[in-house]
């Protein structure tokens, strides 16, 4: 039996290719902390055009984004709004709270999975008594990781936005997978990601960077936000290296369609097996099935659990045929 492992813990397992490897050699470079790179700063430049920003800035990744967000936008006890299960809320070490210092308050997902309305929104703030916290900040997250990348669209983001808006609340997008969103919904990047105050978007999950995230906002934040990346040990030198592998995982945005298809054939596949499958919308299956992570890994499956189910993320280093593959050994077992 053909054993070689399918890894599908996570698409931030997908590893430079060729063509990848040698833009990063051939990569011309400077130094970033001294008087700019130059393939840090055309990675950065195009980066901002594609979410409609007017700065961007690299940064080591997505969890130094959104914690340099949350540090521009909190004081310390301002409470910050993030729908249930948001990774700033479980899965980057409580520096939401530790370092940017906000009191975290949770939103249902009460428009669907991973989505609150604007009502819980508007819900959620307001003047209250003298001792009650300022609520300042909302954070969304498109896709939602563990609600199973579930996406919302462009009528949703900005009915959010404007009951933000409404309520006095910066907004910050967690859009480490915004790039999946607005494949699935056949919509330019940019309409997903217009109008917050800061977003945060990752290179190295579906598009195979090996490493780097990207904070969009106006100029004077993204000035702002290079003195916070120095002061957390962010600021690298010859980063071009690093920058040039981002201009080439730019261009596999459309690829992601395929990671999408591969999803849907896998929980189909799952289906038929017995398994209770949520539909997945972009490249993330949420599944409930009768063998455990352990039990998946003895088949050469890799997957992990999340809020008690399991998860399968497709990428562009499993194909068709590994699906297929995956699913045979799941039907033979
Ligand atoms: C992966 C991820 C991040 C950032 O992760 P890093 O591992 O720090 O790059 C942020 N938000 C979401 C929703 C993610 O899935």
């Amino acid at each position: 039996m053909n054993t070689r492992t399918i890894d599908l813990r996570s698409d931030t397992v997908t590893r430079p290719d060729a063509a990848m490897r040698k833009a990063m050699a051939d990569a011309e470079v400077g130094d970033d902390v001294l008087d700019r790179d130059p393939t840090m700063a055309a990675l950065e430049e195009r980066v901002a055009a594609t979410l409609g920003y007017d700065a961007a800035l690299w940064v080591p990744s997505g969890s130094m984004g959104n914690l340099i967000a949350l540090m521009i936008h909190l004081r310390r006890g301002d409470a910050f709004l993030a729908p249930e299960h948001a990774h700033v809320l479980g899965s980057e070490l409580g520096t939401a709270a530790w370092l940017a210092q906000g009191m975290p308050q949770v939103l249902p997902h009460d428009a669907g999975p991973g989505r609150p309305t604007p009502n819980s929104v508007a819900a959620a703030t307001g003047a209250g008594p003298y001792y009650a916290l300022a609520t300042t900040l909302l954070c969304l997250e498109n896709t939602h990781n563990f609600a199973g990348g579930a996406v919302f669209d462009v009528d949703e983001w900005n009915g959010l936005l404007g009951a933000a808006r409404q309520a006095n609340l910066l907004v910050h997008l967690d859009g480490a997978r915004v790039w999946n969103a607005a494949v699935a919904l056949d919509v330019q990047v940019s309409d997903l990601t217009r109008g917050a105050d800061t977003v945060q978007v990752c290179l190295s999950k579906g598009l195979g960077a090996p490493v780097g995230s990207m904070l969009a906002s106006d100029s004077s934040r993204i000035t702002e936000a290079r003195r916070i990346r120095k002061m957390l040990g962010g600021g690298v030198r010859q980063g071009g290296i690093l920058a040039a592998a981002g201009l080439l995982a730019l261009d596999n945005i459309d690829s992601l369609a395929c990671d999408h298809a591969n999803a849907r054939r896998l929980a189909d596949g799952l289906r038929e097996r017995g398994w209770s499958v949520e539909q997945p919308q972009t490249n993330i299956v949420l599944a409930d099935g009768p063998m455990s992570v352990g039990e998946l890994a003895t088949l050469g499956i890799a997957a992990v659990t999340v809020t008690g189910r399991t998860r399968f993320v497709t990428h562009r280093d499993v194909s068709e045929a590994d699906i297929d593959e995956a699913l045979a050994r799941l039907g033979d077992a």
